[in-house]
């Protein structure tokens, strides 16, 4: 912690390019292994900044990874810069109002997540310099957050296996450190085939894979009465078999999402879910295939980094939003539903009634109102062979829905500068923290040795279920 001011500070030099890099990305939302503009961005600013940087690292082409620094410990910041479909806003409006184009956007705030990781690992780089530190800091470009699992595959290559501690961070309303509540999940594609026919002239000929899927989902429906509360089970269709009710449909395709606190219960429960789909095949006297799409492990905490990026939030205080910033987000509230302000609030422990439109206090961690859950994040992956610790930041309204226009409205406001700036400054000091004091690093260590040792981990992918990764158009 001693550390933190000057690493702050030069954080404050370094901001201006990656506040810049923050917007270019904003202004390019490419979808999962698309990221090209998104990462060649990345890797400019890399080299701009005097990074080693290898390109398409852990053999994705969208992938990248910036390195300064000699000897030491090796210290990670991990990137996203992916987008979301359908979910295209100008920026800055309180009203919805899509950009023309693809329909892409920034929703979940990944243009905000890179630059912010990246501006860490430049001030680390500097300090590293300024005070003749020995160690090395890495910036990780990992593609494809949204679904495609672009970390587990980069775990699996092994791109992370020389780190000592890895550090990320999402957008949010707050900032704080982010509890380790994400979920383990799985994605499987369920193909049943059957045989087509007549729906009218030739019924008993016909074997319906449409029956089947319809059933299979009956089936899971009955099934989540008996598995654990936090788990969760999702489906849609990706091939219903076709639009005319008169066929007899022979091939559907239906896209399962399994999802538990543990890594080894939701391997377990995705099991359960197979033999559902089994079921249905023979009930139906059609076949089914099973394949996996992408998976994720939970997510690990690791306390003694936890407690150190707490002590650097408590010390730094929140960000820096003035009179103008709460107006904006104030005039962005009035579009939310009072439930999503209210449920907010509630999340992190607040009165539902609070008039605060954006972060202005750091809250205590653990919280006592319990862990924010944010579904899953493939860092989940990371945090079972590196030590690893996230924050939250704070770069949007209170009530902010991840995943919504008004997220990508507020990208490139000056609420998210400021989040971004000041999250950076947090993962920072945290990063010099562990540089500066080898007993933290000690800790972190053994915390991880212990996990590992009651659970090892199992990549949720088996080795048959590859990125689907795109030629560079
Ligand atoms: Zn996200």
């Amino acid at each position: 912690m001693r550390n933190a001011a000057p690493v702050w500070d030069l954080v404050e030099a370094r901001k201006a390019p990656l506040i810049a890099l923050s917007d270019a990305v904003w202004a390019v939302p490419e979808l999962n292994f698309t990221e090209f503009r998104s990462v060649a961005l990345h890797a400019d600013a890399l080299r701009a900044e005097g990074f080693r940087v290898t390109p398409a690292v852990g053999g994705l082409p969208t992938a990248v990874m910036g390195e300064a620094g000699e000897g030491g410990p090796v210290i990670a910041f991990l990137g996203e810069y992916d987008a979301l479909p359908g979910l295209s806003q100008e920026a800055g409006l309180t009203r919805h109002q899509p950009v023309p184009g693809d329909g892409n956007g920034h929703a979940c705030g990944h243009n905000l997540l890179g630059s912010a990781s990246l501006l860490a690992a430049t001030a680390v780089k500097d300090w590293l310099a300024a005070t003749g530190t020995p160690g090395r800091v890495r910036y990780y470009g990992c593609p494809a957050e949204e679904g495609g699992a672009g970390k587990g595959f980069m775990v699996r290559a092994g791109v992370f296996d020389d780190v000592d501690a890895a550090i990320s961070w999402h957008p949010y309303a707050f900032a704080t450190v982010f509890p380790p509540a994400a979920l383990a999940n799985i994605r499987l594609d369920f193909t049943f085939t059957g045989r087509a026919a007549h729906a009218a002239a030739a019924p008993h000929l016909g074997r319906s894979a449409l029956d089947a899927a319809e059933l299979m989902n009956v089936g899971v429906n009955y099934l989540r009465e008996h598995m654990l509360p936090s788990s969760r089970i999702h489906y849609a269709y990706q091939d219903a078999g076709g639009a005319a009710p008169n066929v007899v449909q022979s091939r559907t395709v239906i896209r399962y999402t399994v999802r538990a606190a543990e890594l080894d219960d939701m391997l377990a429960l995705a099991q359960r879910v197979r033999r559902v789909a089994e079921g249905a095949a023979l009930m139906t006297e059609t076949t089914v295939t099973c394949q996996v799409v992408s998976g994720m492990a939970n997510l690990l905490g690791n306390p003694p980094l936890e407690a150190a990026m707490q002590a650097n939030l408590e010390r730094l205080g929140p960000p820096p939003f003035d009179e103008s910033d709460r107006a904006f987000a104030r005039d962005m509230q009035a579009t939310f539903n009072p439930e999503d302000i209210a449920a907010a609030l509630r999340q992190v422990g607040l009165p539902a009634d609070t008039d605060r439109p954006l972060c202005d206090a750091i809250l205590p961690y653990p919280s006592p109102a319990g862990p924010i859950l944010l579904g899953s994040t493939d860092v989940g992956d990371v945090s079972w062979v590196v030590p690893t610790v996230q924050a939250l930041g704070a770069t949007c309204a209170i009530g902010t829905t991840l995943h919504s226009w008004q997220m990508t409205a507020q990208g490139k406001s000056s609420v998210a500068h400021k989040g971004m700036v000041h999250v950076a400054k947090v993962m920072a000091a945290t990063a010099t923290d562990i540089l500066s004091d080898p007993a933290l690093l000690d800790r972190a260590k053994r915390d991880h040795a212990d996990r590992l040792r009651r659970q090892p981990y199992v990549s949720p992918m088996p080795p048959d279920t590859h990125p689907p990764i795109q030629a560079c158009p």
